[in-house]
């Protein structure tokens, strides 16, 4: 019997937040973005309005004040995310409890055993849509089909606030016109490299031997092989909640590849900044720093290392993260993309060992300089407080992974 999953996906959620919390926002052209003031916030999401004007997500704020003037911008409130995230799970939660959220916005949902109690995948679908809706004050667009890959494609087929159905009878007709770049996984760097074989759309990339692809593409070849022709197996992981965090992670990819030393602590600052912030309200502290640099030729390097004292401290994680780089990479290489992750993580003050008396006083002038940091830029926005060392030219990223954290099911 064939499985029914559902994908949902959150639209522009950091804007709807914004527009469910503020409803006047709704009225208006609004994007939410860093400092418009100091030019180098980027766009995060945007409303409906917005779009009508073409911004972009991940352009900078003065790209998208040229296209709209009047275009009005929030600082991003990451912990009302989270917030809003753990709501819409909840909900989805109501119906199976195979839920697996794909980043903060996005959830997977195998309601294959729910039929009998909802009705079908369609039916479900729509009843999420209302209710998310009503009671939350956002609106998502959900795919049902009978794989992952599938229900991923149909909720980004027709959205805001709509149901697509992908079907083994109706799939050809939906999926193949698609670019390949939209399948799971396929990136830009693949599709540019299918297309010099003539593959220009998922339907091309079906219709390709499949030992053709191996050799062009190796394993990753045969997957996406699987995945156009609708034979993805993967299970919906089932995310109880006696889930504990394993590493708490951030990772992203700058629009401009970074070089040399001043602009790659610019990146490895941004991205320290969201880890030692989420590693403080989760109340952990990392035993081991992990860093993962990818350069232009998607090649990735990574180097971790045992912190000997457990820390969340962001300018120990800071220091620390551009020691572990300088130690695999040319910093006259350009980083295209970096990411940062703690890991062995401990519950804070659960037995970590002490180190030496003047290390500790140091780490809690810190830990407090730290807190009013976070507590100034809560209030009036990230780009309210720098330290001395952080950017004052733009870093641009085309991708955020905010508030992913890897976790681990007790068994
Ligand atoms: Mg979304």
């Amino acid at each position: 019997m064939d499985r029914t999953i559902l994908h949902c996906d959150c639209n522009g959620f950091y804007a709807s937040v914004e527009c469910a919390i503020s409803p006047e926002l709704k009225n208006v052209p609004m994007a939410v973005g860093g400092s418009a003031e100091e030019r180098q916030g980027i766009i995060l999401a945007k409303n409906e309005l917005a779009k009508k004007y073409d911004i972009k997500t991940a352009e900078t704020i003065w790209q998208a004040r040229r296209k709209c003037p009047e275009l009005v911008i929030v600082p991003p409130h990451h912990d009302l995310y989270e917030e809003y995230s753990r709501k819409v799970n909840d909900i989805y939660k109501e119906y199976t409890d195979l839920v697996e959220a794909f980043g903060i916005d996005e959830s997977w949902l195998d309601v294959t055993n729910s039929r009998a109690l909802f009705g079908d995948g369609e039916t479900i679908a729509n009843t999420l849509r209302e209710r998310i809706k009503n009671e939350i004050g956002i609106t998502i667009s959900v795919g049902v089909s009978f794989n992952k890959v599938f229900a991923k494609l149909g909720s980004d087929y027709k959205k805001p606030d709509a149901t697509t159905i992908i079907t083994r009878e109706n799939f050809k007709e939906i999926v193949y016109p698609l670019p390949v770049a939209d399948l799971l996984y396929a990136g830009k760097k693949t599709a540019v490299r299918l297309g010099k074989l003539g593959i220009k759309t998922i339907g091309d990339l079906a219709n390709t031997d499949r030992e053709l692809l191996c050799k062009f593409l190796g394993k990753n070849g045969e997957q996406l092989s699987e995945f156009a022709r609708g034979e993805d197996t993967d299970p919906v992981k089932c995310i109880t909640d006696e889930t504990e965090i394993k590493s708490v992670g951030n990772g992203l990819t700058f629009k401009q590849d970074l070089v040399g030393e001043e602009q790659i602590k610019r990146g490895i600052h941004i991205i320290t900044e969201s880890v030692a912030t989420r590693m403080k309200r989760y109340g952990v502290k990392c035993n081991t720093l992990r860093v993962q640099i990818k350069g232009t030729d998607f090649k990735t390097v990574s180097r971790q290392r045992g912190l000997g004292t457990p820390t969340n401290l962001e300018k120990t994680i800071r220091d620390t993260a551009y020691e572990l780089l300088c130690e695999v990479w040319d910093l006259k290489k350009p980083v295209r993309a970096l990411s940062i992750a703690g890991a062995n993580l401990i519950h804070d003050n659960s037995g970590a060992q002490l180190s030496l008396f003047e290390e500790n006083e140091q780490d809690e002038k810190r830990e407090n300089l730290e807190e009013t940091i976070r507590s100034l830029r809560k209030r009036y926005g990230f780009n309210s407080v720098k330290t001395a060392d952080v950017l004052d030219k733009e870093v641009s990223v085309s991708e955020t992974h905010i508030g992913r954290a890897e976790r681990k099911t007790k068994k």
